[in-house]
């Protein structure tokens, strides 16, 4: 029991809010630390959330925080989640709108106000509950300003707190102009190369690594690439000079809701001893796209964003010219940027019975499509952590990745002479390697099944759950309060 009072805060939190990663891991992490510590997260109260389903109750309205040039008003919330504290700040003027950061029309253009209200009021909350933080535990450059607040503000009651920052994904960093700083409380002598400055911008994650007391991230392959010139976004200076304060720790999946024995929404649950109910779901997969029904094609699936970040153009050339030269299928679900989505909207039709797709967000494919596929395909340019590797995984469907960040350290490659290994690495930026990648995996298939089966099973058998990524956080909460 390490039982420290943790301050955890957050621009979005699952199932309350979610656009990405930050939202699954705001919800899932506090969850695991909570065990054996005290836990309250603070986020913002957008309009979107549902208050009568979390019953989230209203605590108090009168709450104030003294802004760098005003005060601001706002009313606090309440709910319990898995023995989690969330405190939610009303506050019309910054968070009664559609979206959390942006809509289809652009960023928010006041996201720096907001976010920096968030990140004074958490503090202010703790205060007002006396719940005083051995540790605040912020993310991302929405909450990056807490760190610096604790230190610069020079209040008593935080005298103790340590601060830690959690880089999500370092291609945001929050960069503004110099308008807030005054309602943000960023002092003159702050905005320097050192801390704030940004080519005559305000970064503020760049402020966060800055002053937190130690910075992590979410996989220990991608806190050595972000020390790199190409994989930090320009900060690599800065977290080589924090260097020994960086640690990567990977991310845990939701073993609630990802686990094939018990996923109510593919139609044959199964585990390592019911494997022929993964084919059975194979069989199924293939139903739902349209695809030739036959257990024996290899048939690989992408679930995600279709976004450059993920090698979509790594997957579209790979995919055509394996669909030309090899015999396989492909089944994609996702959406985004319009170019892809046109592309693998017509897919199908060039290649009827060999490749699906679905193009729109599907909670319950993208179920359908881990349990069915042999094979996962991501081809990502980077990845902090990367969920999906792991599901896959989770359900003996053997990733097939680049080489980076998360999907480095969470896939073994094959071995040939051994049959070792959990799915197929590739290292460079190519649709050649993602091709040559995705033709190993066929050729393992069809010509060393034994070795397909064992892969199944070992990728099985690991554990990505929460409780180890919290054991890891706690060990470094212990590090900065010095008692370890
Ligand atoms: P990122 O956070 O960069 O988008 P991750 O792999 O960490 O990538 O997590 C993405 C999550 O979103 C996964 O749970 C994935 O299944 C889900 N997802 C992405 N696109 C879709 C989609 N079109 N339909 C269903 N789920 C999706």
């Amino acid at each position: 029991m390490s039982g420290f009072n943790i301050l955890f805060v957050t621009s979005e939190a699952a199932p309350f809010s979610k656009t990405g990663g930050l939202g699954d891991v705001s919800g899932a992490l506090p969850a695991a630390l909570a065990d054996s510590n005290k836990v309250i997260v603070v986020s913002p109260l957008y309009s979107s959330i549902n208050r009568e389903k979390y019953g989230i109750k209203l605590v108090t309205g009168g709450c104030c925080v003294h802004m760098g040039n005003c005060e601001e008003f706002y009313a606090l919330h309440h709910t319990v989640l898995d023995g989690v504290d969330f405190y939610f700040l009303e506050f019309d003027k910054y968070f009664n709108r559609t979206g959390i950061y942006h809509t289809k029309a652009g960023e928010y253009g006041d996201n720096p106000f907001r976010f920096s209200f968030l990140s004074r009021a958490a503090l202010q909350v703790a205060k007002d509950l006396n719940f005083r933080p051995d540790i605040a535990h912020v993310n991302d450059w929405q909450t990056s300003l807490v760190p610096y607040y604790i230190k610069r503000l020079g209040d008593p009651f935080f005298a103790d707190t340590k601060s830690i920052i959690t880089i999500h994904n370092i291609g945001y960093q929050g960069i503004f102009g110099t308008e807030f700083m005054e309602y943000a409380g960023i002092a003159k002598d702050d905005f320097n190369a050192g801390a704030f400055e940004n080519f005559g911008a305000v970064n503020l994650l760049k402020g966060g690594l800055a002053f937190a007391d130690k910075i992590t991230t979410v996989s220990p392959t991608y806190a050595k690439e972000i020390r790199g010139p190409i994989g930090s976004s320009g900060l690599h200076e800065l977290l080589n000079a924090r260097g020994s304060d960086l640690a990567g720790i990977l991310n845990g999946i939701d073993t609630g809701v990802w686990n094939p024995a018990k996923d109510t929404y593919i139609p044959y649950q199964f585990d390592v001893k019911r494997l022929e109910n993964k084919t059975k779901n194979k069989l199924e997969l293939q139903k739902r796209f349209g695809l030739i029904q036959d257990e024996k094609i290899a048939l690989f699936g992408f679930v995600g964003r279709f976004a450059d970040q993920k090698g979509l153009y790594l997957l579209r050339d790979a995919c055509v010219r394996a669909m030309n030269e090899m015999v396989c299928q492909f089944v994609v679900v996702g959406s985004g940027e319009q170019e892809y989505e046109e592309f693998f909207s017509a897919l199908p039709a060039r290649y009827p019975g060999g490749v699906g797709a679905f193009i729109g967000y599907s909670e319950e494919l993208a179920h359908i499509v881990e349990a069915g596929s042999d094979f996962f395909v991501m081809p990502s340019l980077y990845e902090p952590c990367g969920l999906n590797q792991m599901y896959s995984l989770a359900y003996g469907t053997l990733p097939v990745v680049r080489a980076t960040g998360g999907l480095d350290d969470t896939v073994d490659n094959y071995d040939e002479s051994t049959g070792g290994g959990t799915g197929f690495k590739f290292e460079a930026i190519s649709a050649e390697a993602l091709f040559n990648t995705i033709g190993w995996a066929v050729s393992t298939y069809y010509d060393r099944p034994k070795h397909i089966e064992a892969m199944r099973k070992r990728a099985m058998a690991k554990d990505f759950g929460w409780k180890k990524s919290a054991d890891a956080y706690i060990h470094l909460y212990k590090a900065v309060k010095g008692l370890v």
